[in-house]
């Protein structure tokens, strides 16, 4: 993949479509995002068949500081948050890097939802299943999983809804549109990954009429991946057919 994204690279540089100046800086801007999504698929197999009584997250494995990952299911009565411990492993492979903003008072509820705190203990990370978000129903595993935001994940703030502005969001306007580009759904795993994120948004800042066909190549690239694909397999794709 490494080769594929430098050849594309190689090739935008030669057309004069961006500068490497441009690419370093959207590079960079994005450098501290990086995490996997594998607590995001555990929760998307936990939505497509729901186990109350699960204990142990589905395909999760123990965590490399050892310790197990017990899963807190919320419902309508209940939500579960669970507070950063200092100096610990934060289970960021599984669930990301933790979100910045980071806070109970993000926590939001009706009056009649009860409010569970947990900590990490020595032997078991948490990892809270949100309730399935609304207007979700005709949706396969990895579109759910791309539902599922790393700070829903904590406990805080709530599972993305699909079109629904977010105010948190870094990164130009423009881009948002782009699966995979809203805050709460990067997980950029991978340099590769993240190479392929800069040269799209320098591509497109520096030429703004590659936009529209990007974004079109993108959804129809990304409607149609299997769940455990990276998102930014379509970027690529969409970004090589778009500069063509
Ligand atoms: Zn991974
Ligand atoms: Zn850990």
């Amino acid at each position: 993949m490494d080769t594929t994204v430098q050849r594309l690279e190689d090739r935008m540089l030669a057309g004069g479509l961006t500068t490497a100046r441009s690419i370093d800086r959207w590079s960079d801007l994005h450098a501290d995002e990086v995490g996997p999504r594998h607590g995001a698929q555990a929760v998307a197999r936990l939505w497509d068949r729901p186990d109350p009584a699960a204990v142990h997250a589905p395909g999760l494995r123990r965590c490399p500081c050892g310790r197990r990952w017990r899963l807190l299911h919320d419902s309508t009565a209940v939500r579960n948050t669970v507070v950063p411990t200092a100096g610990t492993c934060t289970g960021w492979r599984v669930l990301g890097i933790p979100p910045s903003r980071y806070g109970p008072h993000d926590v939001d509820r009706g009056p009649e939802t009860h409010l569970r705190f947990w900590s990490d203990t020595t032997t078991v990370h948490h990892l809270v299943v949100p309730v399935r978000p609304e207007r979700s129903a005709d949706r396969g595993l990895f579109d759910l999983a791309a539902l599922v935001s790393r700070a829903a994940m904590r406990g805080v703030g709530t599972p993305s809804v699909p079109g629904r502005d977010d105010p948190t969001a870094t990164g130009p306007p423009w881009a948002q549109r782009f699966p995979g580009y809203r805050l709460d759904e990067r997980a950029i795993d991978q340099p590769w990954e993240l190479r392929t994120v800069a040269l799209v948004l320098a591509g497109v800042e520096d030429r703004p009429e590659l936009g529209e066909r990007v974004g079109v190549e993108l959804d129809r690239i990304a409607a149609r991946l299997p769940i455990r694909s990276s998102i930014y397999t379509a970027w690529l794709w969409a970004l090589a057919r778009a500069t063509h």
